[in-house]
């Protein structure tokens, strides 16, 4: 290796330099550098591209890498982790505070909600889905308010958490309520700007019939209790929320029968289980119907 003199290398790239057309002993001077002959040139011009090339081919994979990972990552969220593909769902606790709801057979409506709630709470967490609760204690929040908390969230689920009281007659099971439209609360944000938002807000996508045919499903079939059915209905809750919003009668608190089983807190885990149930059953009924090449009603 030490023998091997540096001058061959030199005298072949002085040969090249030779080979160049300002060096050839063409007798056309002028038209030399117009137009270098393509065969001197080769050499020269091949060590250069095995230079470069790997480099080229570099770039070439780092900008392939950059295309593909923004477009696997967009289209429904479908290749996203789960966690990011889940919608928050905001559970509301009903009433709450100076409001105790349904006052029946030595149990509170407001106390029921909150502890189904936080165990809806668990549920949800349990299966991925990002929960945010409209009241975690015993304090009164403004309808308004708490639809608010999930208009505030860019892709939100809404469910609602009530127990039945009929004074005409001890009715039995469970119902689901959602809003046949939508409203935006008037006193949400207030400008100029904001009245013309308003004017073009796109009407949603689910005003919560599906999603409410998914918890009621899910909860007749977890309690074994009686299927009242699920109803369309203006409450102001699930009306003012803008995504899919069910309402939850979770049972009759003047029915002696089902307040027995509502005041155990197993009943209540189940309760709350079942209506978690339900809400994966809507979240994969929907990422189901957006995938491609879904056929429509299948
Ligand atoms: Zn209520």
């Amino acid at each position: 290796m030490k023998s091997k003199p540096p001058a061959p290398k030199r005298s072949s790239e002085a040969s090249d330099l030779a080979d160049l057309p300002l060096f050839a002993p063409k007798p056309a001077a002028p038209a030399a550098p117009a137009s270098p002959e393509p065969k001197p040139a080769g050499p020269s011009r091949w060590r250069k591209l095995a230079t470069w090339l790997p480099l080229f081919g570099l770039v070439l994979l780092l900008a392939g890498v950059a295309l593909l990972v923004p477009t696997g990552l967009d289209e429904q969220g479908i290749f996203l982790p789960p966690n990011r593909t889940l919608p928050t769902v905001v559970v509301d606790a009903g009433h709450g505070g100076h409001d105790s709801g349904a006052l029946r057979n030595g149990l509170r409506e407001k106390d029921l909600a909150l502890d189904t709630a936080l165990r809806l709470e668990r549920q949800l967490r349990a299966r991925g889905f990002p929960v945010v609760l409209t009241r975690r204690d015993d304090t009164f929040v403004e309808l308004f308010e708490r639809a608010q908390v999930a208009n505030a969230i860019p892709r939100a689920l809404f469910v609602s958490i009530h127990f039945n009281d009929n004074t005409a007659a001890a009715g039995d099971g469970v119902e689901t309520f959602y809003a046949t439209d939508k409203i935006v609360p008037n006193n949400e944000g207030w400008s100029i700007t904001g009245m013309f938002e308003r004017r073009h807000e796109p009407p949603p996508a689910d005003n919560g019939f599906a999603f409410a045919q998914c918890v009621q499903g899910a909860v007749v079939v977890g309690l074994d209790i009686t299927d009242r059915g699920v109803k369309a209905r203006d409450l102001a809750v699930v009306r003012y929320a803008r995504c899919a919003a069910v309402l939850v009668e979770g049972g009759f608190l003047n029915n002696p029968r089902e307040a027995k089983k509502l005041a155990q807190p197993a009943y209540r885990e189940r309760l709350a289980t079942a209506i978690a149930e339900g809400v994966a059953a809507y979240e994969r009924e929907r990422m189901d119907s957006a995938r491609p090449g879904k056929i429509a009603g299948s």
